[in-house]
């Protein structure tokens, strides 16, 4: 299956969510691939291996929309607001902080998403879900807007509760982007209410394994 066929696959089951191509280890010759196959949304973990790829394809193949969905140092939230069209692991009132202070500076406003630690693990980055609330509205008293949530739920367990649980959250809170499913489960998540799935694997193939991605 090339990159256009499984492009083809995973737009046939996302149902109305829009689709996000994570291309963090690919090469810019495999997301030229995707773009040539109408592809026009990318994500990427690492500010840094973003900007050694994306200004050139920008360059090359125009507007395409650029969401940051891997942690964010405080200390790249600059470079990050002038790459990024969507920031979506906002988590913690540091990070909203320097995020305000780029944005000030930049005159740039990437859409912001709050990452939601849906599963309560010890390991995972998110904000606790009972804090959400408060968060936005610290983010908010900043000045800083808001414009939806992304979990990702513990590996292995059913991922259907988790989904519905932030699709409800983000309802309460009226905010309307829903950032959830990925290769194994975006079917699902869309299902759920997802406005945007995030797939790597079901569109470029399996990963080179590196433990620190
Ligand atoms: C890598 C990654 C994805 C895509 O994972 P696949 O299983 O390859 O589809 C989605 N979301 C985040 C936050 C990721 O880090």
């Amino acid at each position: 299956m090339s990159i256009a066929d499984n492009l083809r696959a995973v737009r046939a089951s996302c149902g109305q969510a829009r689709l996000i191509a994570v291309s963090k280890t690919r090469s810019s010759d495999e997301i030229a691939a995707a773009i040539a196959a109408g592809q026009r949304i990318f994500g990427e973990n690492r500010v840094q291996e973003a900007q050694a790829k994306f200004p050139e394809l920008r360059a090359r193949h125009g507007e395409l929309e650029l969401h940051l969905i891997g942690p964010l140092q405080t200390n790249k939230a600059r470079d990050a607001v002038e790459l990024f069209d969507v920031i979506q692991t906002l988590d913690r009132p540091r990070l909203a902080d320097a995020l305000k202070d780029a944005m000030d500076k930049t005159g740039k406003r990437p859409r912001l998403y709050i990452e939601v630690n849906i599963g309560r693990e010890a390991q995972k980055a998110g904000c606790a879900p009972e804090d959400v609330a408060a968060f936005l509205a610290d983010c908010r008293a900043k000045g800083l807007e808001i414009s939806g949530l992304m979990c990702i739920p513990p590996h292995e367990a059913d991922p259907r509760p988790y989904f519905e649980q932030l699709r409800d959250m983000a309802g309460a809170l009226g905010l309307p982007h829903i950032s959830m499913g990925m290769s194994a489960d975006y079917d699902i998540a869309a299902a759920c209410g997802a406005t945007e799935v995030r797939v790597g694997t079901a569109i470029f193939g399996e990963r080179n394994y590196n433990p620190s991605r």
